[in-house]
């Protein structure tokens, strides 16, 4: 898409991640999503529309309650501000002119946002988005004629599945079955390649945040660490440059 298009929709995005924030706030606690509506939790002063305003709210308020003053968590401009880019990045990227695709995979952009949240603050990956992630990757996959075919995203989701669950049942503590379905909707909606680079790409980054946090002393190896969040940033990496690092390591390894 032109860069017109592209930075509409990247506004779109904005909004969109405000959203997301209320939905990763609220659903774990089962409160409702519509009403009432976005206020402060400390003093319950409901949100004016100018301060509802995706990132540029926070930077005006400068990261706190107009009224009571209590600091806002930057990480409600943050999820705005990156919704907001990976929008952007999937209509700038989107070369196939297929709407139907495009719109497919600003839904999985949505989920693994939603997901990633939710994990990172409760340790729960719940069914009601995995199940629809695996369902819609498998579908489209065998809808529309670009990228891997359904039968190969069929198959990577049961190979990917497979084997996390695998690990699953030999250290229970290690991965949950969220982790099990989550890579199946990843698989299913990269492909066979891209979701190795998906799970390298967690792995490594896992890893390295873990060994940082415990040579800082900021974790202990007792404690849990959401495996979700790291696998969606290796499969939104995978997702926009896995044809690249492909390309690379074809070169290295074939030429
Ligand atoms: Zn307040």
């Amino acid at each position: 898409m032109g860069i017109h298009w592209s930075v509409f929709f990247g506004i779109l995005g904005l909004v969109i991640g405000s959203f997301l924030n209320v939905i990763i706030f609220r659903l774990p606690k089962e409160e409702s999503i519509i009403s009432p509506g976005s206020h402060c939790p400390v003093c319950n002063h409901f949100l004016r529309p100018w301060e509802l305003i995706p990132i540029l709210s926070y930077v005006f308020l400068r990261g706190r309650c107009s009224q009571c003053k209590v600091k806002i968590s930057w990480r409600y401009p943050l999820l705005e501000g990156l919704t907001g880019i990976l929008f952007f990045l999937v209509a700038y990227n989107n070369k196939s002119g297929s709407f139907g695709l495009f719109t497919i995979e600003l839904i999985f952009i949505v989920l693994l946002l939603v997901l990633a949240g939710i994990d990172w603050y409760t340790f729960r990956l719940p069914d009601i988005f995995t199940i629809p992630l695996i369902i819609i990757a498998i579908g489209a996959r065998f809808y529309f004629p670009e990228g891997p075919t359904g039968w190969e995203s069929f198959g990577t989701a049961v190979v990917a599945g497979g084997i996390f669950w695998l690990i699953n049942f030999i250290y229970p503590d290690g991965m949950g079955l969220g982790d099990v379905k989550l890579i199946m909707g990843i698989g299913a909606f990269l492909g066979a390649h891209k979701v190795f680079i998906a799970i390298f790409i967690a792995s490594l980054s896992g890893s390295l945040v873990g060994l940082t946090l415990l040579s800082l002393k900021k974790a202990t190896f007792s404690q849990p660490i959401p495996f979700g969040p790291y696998l969606v940033f290796g499969a939104l990496i995978s997702f926009f440059s896995g044809d690249l690092i492909l390309d690379y390591y074809a070169k290295i390894f074939f030429s």
